[in-house]
């Protein structure tokens, strides 16, 4: 029996959308034997059947984007064009692992007195822990390529974000994957969560979430030695030079860092300006940001909407401190999480603004001298995930992108997610890498076998 119901809430308007079970330990131990008991089955499944059930869940996720995009609009507040967008990514990511079952190939080393073969095996149960920012694309980067390989899944959504991953889960038991296969369990982190963690059926944990809970995890999964990869947070550079497209770079710096509303863990919440373009970039990004569009997720031209939730806007706002403003761009006002885009400036690189992941539509600019105090002041950080490089210099964006200590950076581009290219962080953003032609491997062990040739 589930030890409780939590509400989940539409954070544009404060409505309460339906409640979701909170399930106990015992039923997240039920869902671990099932899921247990279903590997022997599903790592068996002739590998072109596994593809084509996959291709099947990926084309049955793209009959649905409207109704996902939808869902997720109402729970999580992302704008629609944002929503498809994230629905859109999980078809396409299932379709790209599912290219990847027939592909798992060992290999053969030559060796003395016989032959040597390496197998990729399926690591077993995968527990899937996801925050609330993405919760479709996030879900997928893990239950994909786990699913691909041969493993089967129990994946946890956010308290708060829980919508999607259930329906997915009725997508993908429409085509036929079993359902002891891929198991949705709603739940607190405290309770499903480190049940996931502490249940030694469970051989790797994929957690997207917060520096300090992806810490917790890695210490409780330590004692057996159970397989992790962490996406944790950001502070992320937007580095312009002096020779950048100024225009280009400001017209699309308010994306970088207000996306989401600033909810995005590769936000780029510190701008770096080179000293001699400060005034004129600060004129181009006052203008940008004043234009953006921060208003009912569901309007089709919405560009931001509200923050996930009131204790979430509190957090946001105590970082801000009024008297460094430059100036913020609109919000509603009245019902709704919503907080406007604010820029600051003169922030000491020992401020927490400068610091700590605000998680919010929050940045900073600040100005740089020198091509090394720009990748020093990038750096100066404890996190590492992603950034931006704007010059019409290629040696010198190439210099600066081998300087910085981030897993994921761009040249004249603020993207840093694309299914087919490995994501992930340096420092404590985290551990391992999601997504790009490598990350099944994550979801297997390689196993040595040597045939002695010679009796
Ligand atoms: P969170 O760490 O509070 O929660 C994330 C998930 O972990 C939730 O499902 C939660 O229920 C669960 N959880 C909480 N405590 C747990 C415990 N003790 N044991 C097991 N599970 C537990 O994070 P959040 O507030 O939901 O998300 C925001 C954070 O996620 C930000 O720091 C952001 O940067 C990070 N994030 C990182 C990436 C990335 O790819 N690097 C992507 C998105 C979000």
């Amino acid at each position: 029996m589930p030890i409780g119901m939590f509400e989940v809430i539409n954070p544009s308007n404060e409505q309460v959308l339906r409640e979701v079970a909170a399930h106990s330990e015992a039923e997240t131990f039920e869902v671990i034997t099932r899921a247990s008991d279903a590997f022997s089955r599903w790592r068996k499944v002739a590998p072109g059947q596994r593809a084509n059930l996959l291709r099947a869940f990926a084309d049955n996720v793209g009959r649905h984007i409207e109704e996902l995009a939808l869902l997720e609009v109402a729970n999580s507040g992302h704008t629609l064009t944002n929503a498809r967008w994230e629905a859109g990514n999980v078809r396409d990511v299932l379709n790209y692992y599912a290219g990847s079952v027939e592909r798992l190939t060992g290999k053969q080393i030559p060796v003395a007195n016989g032959i040597d073969i390496t197998f990729k095996e399926p690591i077993g149960v995968v527990g899937i822990i996801v925050p609330w920012n993405f919760p479709m694309p996030i879900a997928s980067w893990g239950f994909a390529p786990a699913l691909a390989a041969g493993c089967t899944v129990v994946l946890k959504p956010a308290e708060a974000t829980p919508l999607t991953a259930m329906r997915i889960a009725e997508l993908a038991y429409e085509v036929g994957i079993p359902h002891d296969v891929f198991q949705v369990i709603t739940g607190s982190g405290r309770v499903v969560g480190e049940a996931l963690v502490h249940d030694d059926r469970v051989r790797k944990i994929v957690f997207t979430g917060s520096t300090e809970v992806g810490i917790h995890i890695q210490r409780a999964a330590a004692k057996q030695v159970k397989r992790v990869t962490l996406e944790l947070g950001g502070k992320s550079a937007n580095i312009v030079f002096k020779d950048a497209d100024l225009e280009k770079a400001a017209a699309s710096a308010p994306y970088a860092v207000f996306d989401n509303a600033g909810q995005d863990c590769c936000a780029r919440s510190r701008i770096l300006v080179e000293k001699s373009a400060y005034d004129d970039f600060l004129n181009l990004f006052s203008d940008a940001v004043k234009k953006l569009r921060v208003k009912d997720p569901l309007s089709e031209d919405s560009e931001m909407g509200p923050l996930i939730s009131a204790f979430h806007r509190e957090s946001v706002a105590s970082f801000v401190d009024e008297s460094l403003v430059l100036f913020k761009g609109s919000a509603p006002t009245g019902k709704g999480f919503w907080y406007p885009p604010t820029v600051l400036g003169g922030v000491n690189p020992g401020h927490r603004l400068f610091r700590d992941e605000v998680f919010g539509p929050v940045v900073t600019v600040t100005a740089f001298e020198s091509e090394s105090e720009a990748i020093s002041l990038a750096n100066d950080s404890d996190y590492g995930l992603s950034g931006s490089i704007w010059t019409s210099n290629l040696g010198k964006a190439i210099r600066v992108a081998q300087g910085i200590e981030s897993g994921n950076l761009s040249v004249n581009s603020n993207s840093s997610v694309r299914y087919s290219t490995p994501f992930g962080g340096y420092k404590r953003s985290g551990l391992g890498r999601e997504l790009g032609p490598d990350a099944t491997d994550s979801f297997c062990e390689i196993k040595n076998v040597f045939i002695n040739t010679e009796i």
